[in-house]
């Protein structure tokens, strides 16, 4: 479903991704894990359109989206619309969700609120379509008692179902998730990894980065391990986690 190839960004004349290729395809589970600073969260950022690679293609559904050859800067021109296919661009985002670490809800909407807006304005559904769908969400997530909450008075591994639910509602085919529990205490930290356990069985493709070893190791079909822009290791959990790379190693061994 998600195809990126020869993915490049500087950053001030530093290079922050070095020409990173990744896969996921339909029901499956890719895990991102390497030191603060590799490119990890850059690199959902180009995924999800948040910021546009210097070079690379990024193909969604067998539909290349964005497709930029690298060259020297000073031969570009039409910035930073150069690449994107506008139209496959514009389907291509009603297929994915992203889930952020600081779960971005919305302060004064209530939780009911914060999940049906991308419904009603996004979607463009009716109301009552929509806060139908809200409903049977938050019972899914065990929070139907919190619909006219706002988002203060939750805690944090409920405001990241909510952030989850508010995702699920737009029905995306992969879902990102950037460090979604890395802002949660370890007891509410597995409640979210609950979740996301339970939306692998019902076979959603997901993009993880995570420092959740652990999680990682069991939930993964395919690893990354990046460092300093660069791919050092993938390939199956079992294989990776167990690969004699010093690197990945003295990684793995800090983390734990
Ligand atoms: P962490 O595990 O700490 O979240 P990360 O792997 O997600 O790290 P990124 O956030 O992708 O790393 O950042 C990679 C590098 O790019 C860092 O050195 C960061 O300072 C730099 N960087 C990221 N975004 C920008 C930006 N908008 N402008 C300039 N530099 C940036
Ligand atoms: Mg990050």
């Amino acid at each position: 479903i998600l195809e990126m190839k020869g993915i490049k960004k500087r950053f001030s004349g530093e290079e922050i991704l070095k020409g990173i290729d990744l896969s996921c395809k339909e029901g499956e589970v890719l895990s991102i894990i390497g030191p603060s600073g590799s490119g990890k969260s850059t690199l959902l950022r180009i995924a999800t359109f948040l910021e546009n690679a210097d070079s690379g293609t990024i193909i969604y559904d067998g539909k290349t989206v964005f497709q930029r050859e690298a060259q020297p800067e000073s031969l570009r021109k039409g910035g930073d619309s150069i690449g994107w296919d506008t139209a496959n661009r514009q389907q291509a985002k009603a297929l994915f969700g992203l889930v952020f670490q600081n779960f971005n809800l919305f302060p004064h909407w209530t939780v009911l609120e914060n999940i049906i807006d991308p419904l009603i304005h996004v979607q463009k559904k009716e109301k009552s379509f929509a806060v139908e769908k809200g409903r049977a969400l938050l019972e899914r997530m065990g929070l139907s008692d919190k619909e006219g909450q706002y988002p203060c008075s939750l805690s944090g591994g409920q405001k990241q179902r909510v952030a989850i639910a508010r995702a699920l509602a737009l029905e995306p085919k992969i879902l990102f998730f950037d460090e979604p529990t890395s802002a949660l205490d370890p007891e509410l930290t597995g409640e979210v990894l609950r979740l996301i356990r339970s939306l692998k069985d019902e076979r959603m493709a997901m993009v993880i980065v995570t420092h959740e070893m652990n999680f990682a190791r069991e939930i993964s079909d395919e690893v990354l391990f990046m460092a300093e822009g660069e791919v050092l290791c993938r390939g199956s959990s079992e294989a990776v986690f167990t690969a004699e790379n010093e690197r990945l190693q003295s990684f793995l061994g800090k983390i734990q």
